[in-house]
């Protein structure tokens, strides 16, 4: 944006609109000069705070929360009518190692396990002092949440060596979270999006510009900025740039989740990590839609996956972000995933997510093989090959097709489908999120293209990039908002006020 430009003007009230493109290709790739990009500090403050927060999903109530109990004053712009982003309608399901539930229930895990798993998922592309980080402070995490109010319902195999993945009620999660918030005096604005970081002449970043009441409003910040986003996976345009094509395929991300804060921090020259690594999820049913989805994942205990020609196509065992790069090749990119009796109540209680009841609501039962591809339209001889020659496999012991050697995780002994009734349910990649963004060290500061931090600029959540690396473990994009927004926001606080 040019410095000539007026607040207010077009251009700055289709920010939303024109960023995508307009900020684009330049500042992602850093080469955009941070100074030269400073938003001019406005003539008056609307509002002075200590710190401001930009986005009010786990990340950014956690780090207001923060902020605030160590005695900062703190705003809270959150640009929709309502609180909780992505966070609140998510599985719930957040890593962490060493609770007292893995405990209880026999679990062996570790910080060190935690780590391994992380740069295994990652391909080693993570940024360690990212893991390092989220590996530091988990449990802390773990027990606040706790101390708030938060209760874990189960800890579940996930994608990592061990169960780990507690699961929430991420509803009810935010709204303790508000709530802590609003006891600790943290003023919350919503429908009142943030549109520019506004730095100093040292390239300090001392405000924001937002948008409010059809308004535009500078809120100073004494100490810093948090911010926290969210992702962009409602972004078509952004999509599309980072991977062609990707804006096709269903968001079923909270309507907020634009990238605002991606394209702010792009702008500041803020390094942005695993980009190439921007993925989608499997697997969703075509029905489902944001907040009320209705995810499959049953082959997480045992289902094949085959695709509208009735052929396997992929080793089961895969990730949730992996299965996608393979199932999105498949004619429509329509998958089934395809399980008998026995596997079917495992679906039900662990695969988390799917009730017995949708099996037969969502997916198609038959008493034989045949009549369960007649139902579903797929040829009846593949589909009967597929899964002969996958249960001779498992007798075998070795998968010669794809490799599949266990279940979520690669956890677990593959189960053979031979025990009617059968079921199929159709499975279909969706974009939860965008796990790319910017990098931060310890303390949640974000760091510019040539490691340095950008003084007075924090981020947390699905705005950060690296920590996941080329990969990624299911349950660690909830955990990051909340870890690393606590973080941001501690230290935001905790930051020398700039001069006046
Ligand atoms: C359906 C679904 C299921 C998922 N399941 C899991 C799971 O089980 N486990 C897991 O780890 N992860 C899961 N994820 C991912 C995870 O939920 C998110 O990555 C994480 O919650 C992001 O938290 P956040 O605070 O960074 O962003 P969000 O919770 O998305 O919050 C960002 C907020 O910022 C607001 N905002 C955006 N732009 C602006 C602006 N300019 N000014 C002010 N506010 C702004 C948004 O409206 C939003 O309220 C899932 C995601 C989805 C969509």
């Amino acid at each position: 944006m040019s410095q000539k430009e007026k607040p207010g003007s077009p251009d700055r009230r289709n920010f939303m609109k024109a960023t995508a493109t307009g900020a684009g290709i330049l500042a992602l790739s850093g080469i955009a000069p941070r100074l030269a990009d400073a938003q001019a500090l406005p003539a008056k403050w609307g509002a002075e705070t200590d710190v401001v927060v930009l986005g009010a999903g786990g990340g950014g109530l956690f780090a207001a929360i923060e902020a605030a109990a160590a005695g900062a004053k703190v705003i809270l712009l959150e640009s929709t009518p309502a609180i909780g982003g992505s966070s609140a309608i998510c599985g719930g399901d957040i890593v962490f190692a060493g609770t007292d539930l893995q405990k209880e229930k026999g679990i062996e895990d570790s910080n060190k396990l935690l780590y391994a798993d992380f740069m295994k998922a990652g391909k080693s592309r993570n940024v360690p002092e990212m893991v390092q980080t989220y590996v530091d402070n988990q449990l802390e995490t773990y027990e606040h949440l706790k101390k708030l109010g938060v209760t874990y319902k189960a800890v579940v195999q996930g994608e990592g060596s061990v169960p780990r993945s507690h699961r929430t009620n991420p509803a009810e999660l935010i709204a303790i979270l508000k709530k802590e918030a609003d006891r600790l005096g943290v003023r919350t604005r919503v429908e009142s999006p943030a549109t520019r970081l506004v730095t100093n002449a040292e390239g300090r970043v001392v405000g924001v510009l937002a948008a409010q009441g059809g308004k535009e409003i500078a809120i100073g910040a004494r100490r810093g900025v948090v911010v926290a986003t969210g992702g962009f996976s409602n972004n078509p345009e952004l999509l599309d740039e980072l991977k062609v094509g990707f804006s096709k395929v269903r968001s079923m991300a909270a309507p907020g989740c634009r990238g605002d804060g991606f394209i702010m921090l792009a702008k500041m020259g803020a390094h942005m990590r695993d980009l190439p690594s921007l993925k989608a999820s499997f697997s969703q049913h075509p029905k489902s839609k944001p907040g009320k989805r209705q995810p499959v994942n049953t082959y997480r205990v045992g289902s094949i996956i085959i695709n509208k020609h009735g052929k396997r196509f992929v080793n089961e065992g895969l990730g949730h972000k992996d299965l996608p790069e393979f199932v999105l090749k498949q004619p429509d990119g329509i998958s089934y995933e395809v399980f008998d009796s026995k596997i079917a109540p495992q679906a039900a209680t662990k695969s988390m997510m799917i009730k017995q009841e949708d099996l037969e609501l969502w997916g198609i039962k038959a008493d034989t093989l045949d009549e369960l591809a007649a139902k579903a339209g797929v040829p009846a001889d593949a589909l009967k090959d597929s899964v002969a020659r996958y249960n001779q496999y498992v007798d075998a012991g070795k998968d010669p097709d794809f490799g599949r050697d266990g279940l979520i995780g690669h956890v677990g002994k593959l189960i053979k489908i031979d025990a009617p009734p059968f079921y199929l349910i159709e499975g279909i990649c969706a974009i939860l999120g965008t796990y790319c963004g910017a990098q931060v060290n310890g303390k949640a500061q974000v760091l510019d293209v040539y490691g340095q931090t950008i003084p007075g600029l924090y981020a947390a959540g699905e705005v950060l990039g690296g920590l996941h690396g080329d990969g990624y473990i299911g349950g660690t994009a909830f955990g990051k908002a909340l870890i690393f927004g606590r973080l941001a926001g501690k230290n935001a606080a905790a930051t020398a006020a700039k001069k006046k």
